[in-house]
């Protein structure tokens, strides 16, 4: 591949998870880069509200060199070792408890505010961050015509900001979550922040990891430290009264209504939110592609529409940051042109996307048996945490996902083909 004569120039676009992942997985992995950040928003800052740090999440945080910018005392660990209980929302009875038998100390599951993980990001992020720079549009080409560029072996792309900023880049990376391309999807997650002694002054109430559970609708509860407890209550509500993200409740009626069967301890635990914001779920298309036009990556929420689930979007966005960026230095040093780069990266991440679509598929399969078997609350609570959260539901090899170990296997796979297409071009 012929060395750049400019430095090629990489837009990412948003500021979150992966956004800031990509930059700092690129800028090392790239030795000719201009690397530019453009994000929407006016000021940056995280919601607040928490967010699972798990073991595949740590490996990832470990190969950024992040972990080290996490304090500790900003984490929240149970004292017990759980990862995550599960419990019947109407009479609290403890229905499972998940282990963490064999995860090393470091790498054991942590509670954390959103703005803690945002923070240890950005002071490993050594490329600009545009605020205010909402990205409308792509077109390719600086003037309409459209020269391959020889790096990438694709056209340049034109991007057109809301604030009438235009500029032209090789490769654009879209980390701008999940409504990139989106619908709603049906559900609203609830989210607000408690003092933590109102709650751990309730009689019987569990300092732990706790997933409140009715039929469908849970409340999740969990210690943040800072003196906070984060409430997080999903609901199937499909016309919420907003579809703005993190707008703020104001009408009580609409945030109480789903949890009316839970028992008092959740009842009173509820009683204790004052601000609650809304966050509509929305589901964006199962796309069978993660690359398109030979220089455009999606990655983060926007690469796959999972709503939350399994609670480690994070670590997924930093994974798609690891692959995409060792497959693109991959490409680079082999003198390949980067858009087999990207190829590269959608054959190692397309597939994990659809095991996990799989889970989800599952999941909806149960609830649809469920619905026809008529169960009161408790069986059906039952049912639902043996099938969709405990040990039998079969998913915890997604946080013993070594995004690493995958990614050795298939560079030494790519190497071999190369090797053999080499050889047999051989005169
Ligand atoms: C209820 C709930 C609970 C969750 N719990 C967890 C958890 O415990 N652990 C976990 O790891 N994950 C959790 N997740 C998932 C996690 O929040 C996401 O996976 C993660 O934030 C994805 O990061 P991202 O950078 O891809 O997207 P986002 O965090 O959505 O960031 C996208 C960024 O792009 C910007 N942007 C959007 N459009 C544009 C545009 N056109 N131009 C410029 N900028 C733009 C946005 O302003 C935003 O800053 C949860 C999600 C939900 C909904």
């Amino acid at each position: 591949m012929p060395e750049p004569n400019s430095p090629l120039r990489i837009a990412i676009i948003g500021a979150g998870p992966a956004g800031l992942s990509a930059a700092i997985s690129l800028q090392k992995a790239l030795p000719f880069t201009e690397i530019t950040i453009y994000e929407q928003a006016t000021v940056l800052r995280e919601i607040g509200t928490g967010l699972n740090i798990q073991p595949n999440t740590w490996r990832m945080l470990d190969a950024l060199n992040v972990s080290k910018n996490i304090n500790p005392h900003t984490i929240f660990r149970t004292s017990d070792g759980h990862a995550v209980q599960h419990r019947n929302g109407r009479t609290g009875e403890l229905l499972c408890s998940l282990g963490q038998d064999g995860t090393p100390p470091r790498h054991l599951h942590a509670r954390a505010l959103r703005s803690v993980l945002q923070t240890a990001l950005l002071a490993n992020v050594e490329v600009p961050i545009v605020l205010d720079s909402r990205l409308l549009r792509v077109t390719e080409g600086q003037h309409g015509d459209a020269p391959l560029n020889p790096v990438t072996g694709s056209p340049s792309l034109a991007l057109h900001f809301s604030n009438g900023h235009t500029t032209t880049v090789d490769l654009l990376i879209g980390a701008d979550g999940v409504r990139s391309v989106t619908c709603l999807h049906g559900k609203t997650a609830y989210r607000g922040l408690i003092p933590a002694e109102k709650l751990l002054g309730i009689e019987g109430f569990p300092d732990a990891v706790t997933f409140w559970h009715g039929p469908s609708e849970w409340v999740y509860t969990c210690n943040l430290r800072h003196g906070l407890y984060e409430l997080t209550c999903m609901a199937g509500v499909s016309k919420p009264e907003s579809e703005e993200w993190g707008e703020k409740v104001v009408r009580r009626e609409e945030f109480m209504r789903p949890w009316k069967d839970f028992g008092p301890l959740v009842q009173e635990v509820l009683s204790h939110s004052t601000e609650i914001q809304r966050f509509p779920l929305f589901a964006g298309a199962r796309l069978e592609k993660i690359v398109s036009r030979g220089s455009i990556a999606l990655i983060g929420d926007a690469s796959h529409p999972l709503s939350g689930a399994f609670g480690a979007g994070a670590a997924f966005a930093f994974e798609d940051s690891f692959v995409l960026s060792r497959a693109l230095s991959w490409a680079y040093t082999r003198d390949l042109q980067l858009s087999e780069g990207l190829d590269l990266y959608d054959r190692v991440r397309s597939p994990h996307y659809k095991a996990l679509y799989g889970i989800l598929d599952r999941f909806r399969e149960s609830d649809a048996r469920m619905e026809t078997l008529g169960l009161g609350f408790d069986e059906a609570v039952r049912h639902s945490v043996r099938e969709k959260w405990g040990e039998e539901a079969g998913f915890g090899w997604v946080y013993g996902y070594d995004v690493q170990e995958v990614w050795e296997r298939v560079v030494g796979e790519e190497d071999e083909r190369l090797k053999q297409t080499a050889e047999a071009h051989l005169p």
